[in-house]
């Protein structure tokens, strides 16, 4: 028997990775690439969640590796869909870091993915318009939308710059 997933259960993904030796350096943390790697996997994830369709990664913003994650922690993604646009989404990752025998955890980083839907061609198809309902909801949009206008001016600007020379 199977039971279909609400619509509040298709924005939403939470993940919980065991931070092994084999994704790690000699000193124990975890790889930048490991990480970045699975956020990708949960990105895809909510992605193909929430439009019903395979997703492939546009862009990701604010990666950081500042806050280094150790071998034996707990680490756990919260995953929401911030944005859609027609067949983009944005994805929204919060990463925490639980030390398992201190019974403590740290925010380690946040970053967020540009997923666009596409059919079995490989060609973007439209995706369910996301409709903030909370005030947390409509803040993550409009932070989204900056990030978006961000993004396309420094891509403006690069081309500038690259015509220039
Ligand atoms: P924010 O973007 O300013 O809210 O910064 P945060 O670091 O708190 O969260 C980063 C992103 O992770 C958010 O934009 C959400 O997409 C997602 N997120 C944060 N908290 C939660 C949570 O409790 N549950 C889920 N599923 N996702 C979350």
């Amino acid at each position: 028997m199977s039971n279909t997933l609400t619509e509040a259960e298709r924005r939403t993904l939470e993940m919980t990775v065991l931070m092994t030796p084999d994704m790690a350096n000699f000193s124990g943390k975890v790889h930048g690439g490991a990480l970045l790697n699975w956020l990708d996997r949960v990105a895809f994830s909510l992605a193909s969640r929430y439009s019903g369709r395979y997703a492939v990664t546009l862009s990701v913003d604010q990666v950081t590796f500042k806050e280094p994650i150790h071998v034996g922690e707990l680490v756990q993604f919260r995953a929401a869909v911030n944005h859609t646009g027609r067949s983009s989404m944005e994805i929204g990752i919060r990463v925490e870091a639980e030390n398992i025998t201190r019974g403590t955890r740290r925010h380690t980083n946040s970053c967020y993915f540009t997923m666009v839907a596409v059919d079995e061609a490989g060609r973007s198809v439209e995706v369910p318009k996301l409709v903030p309902a909370t005030p947390v909801e409509e803040q993550r949009w409009r932070a989204a939308e900056m990030r978006k206008a961000l993004r396309r001016e420094f891509a403006e600007k690069m081309a500038a710059t690259s015509q220039m020379g």
